[in-house]
């Protein structure tokens, strides 16, 4: 695997294989890579000449400084896991190289998506994820980009950031890896303390029972029920669980045919915020 953390190294070695007709994937992280991260670097590598994986954690897409401040680094681990599934390139930048003596998002608009959920939450936050987006775009062009549906709202915007601005690249959204208790993977994961990682599957077990309720219950009573789980629980705090159509990512009231819906949910287990979807369907049994 070859190693870069210099912008201009990474763009001319990319630029020649792209003058030989090579495709390339590309997968961004903030690194403290897991299983989920692997799956969007096989899946990139089954469909790509040359693959590269960028590590780094983008301070302007951080509304909390301590969040930022005890994100997990773990570089030389990364490389491994990154070897191990036959990557071919990873850029791993500094701060200054990326963002120079200036670390300011750029301001976007996607049509209303960001102001949802993680937007409400987050101050920010999209801005600084269109911007590291789009500037690792320019360095990389990368044929495809990988994106985990685990952030499902960063997926409808980056799909946004690549149509309004007419980004030469095809976005794919994967599916969410799950640990076996069904916790959806997380670099955030090992921070958490035995109990609330204990605690933490609670989530995802709570969003499936809410999906067999959906088209049973109306949505004001599964959002009244979720809550209610949340508030008898003594170890996890719910910030937001919401229906929303899929497209929009507008919460919804009443049930349309031929909609897509995913619900989402953010949680605090002490101090580590966790965020989670799914789909949700009608049930037809
Ligand atoms: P992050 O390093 O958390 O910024 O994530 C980098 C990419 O990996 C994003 O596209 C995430 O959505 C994706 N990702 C993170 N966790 C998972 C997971 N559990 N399953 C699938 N994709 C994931």
């Amino acid at each position: 695997m070859k190693i870069f953390d210099s912008k201009s190294d990474v763009e001319n070695y990319l630029s020649e294989l792209k003058n030989d007709n090579k495709t390339i994937g590309f997968v961004p992280t903030m690194g403290a890579l897991h299983p989920g991260h692997l799956s969007l670097v096989k899946r990139s590598k089954k469909k790509n000449d040359i693959t590269v994986v960028s590590v780094f954690v983008n301070p302007t897409q951080f509304d909390n400084k301590e969040d930022l401040d005890k994100y997990p680094q773990t570089l030389k681990n990364d490389i491994k896991l990154l070897e191990s599934v036959a990557c071919d390139v990873l850029f791993a930048p500094s701060v200054e190289e990326i963002y120079e003596d200036r670390i300011e998002a750029e301001k976007f608009d996607f049509d209303g998506l960001e102001f949802e959920m993680e937007g409400k939450f987050r101050d920010g936050h999209f801005d600084g994820v269109g911007t590291i987006v789009k500037t690792l775009f320019e360095i990389v062009k990368p044929n495809n980009a990988y994106f985990g549906k685990k952030d499902f709202q960063q997926l409808q915007i980056i799909k946004k950031l690549v149509e309004k601005h007419q980004l030469p690249v095809k976005v794919k959204g994967m599916p969410i890896f799950r640990e076996n208790d069904g916790l959806a993977m997380s670099s955030r994961n090992t921070r958490l303390t035995i109990e609330h990682r204990e605690a933490a599957p609670f989530i995802y077990k709570t969003l499936k029972k809410a999906k067999k309720k959906f088209g049973i219950k109306n949505v004001e009573e599964i959002e009244a029920w979720v809550m209610k789980q949340f508030k008898k629980h003594p170890l996890l705090d719910l910030e937001y669980f919401t229906i929303a159509d899929e497209s929009t990512l507008k919460t919804i009231k009443n049930i349309a045919p031929n909609k897509k819906y995913r619900a989402f949910i953010a949680v605090f287990a002490g101090e580590i915020r966790l965020i989670d979807n799914m789909q949700f369907k009608i049930q037809n049994n």
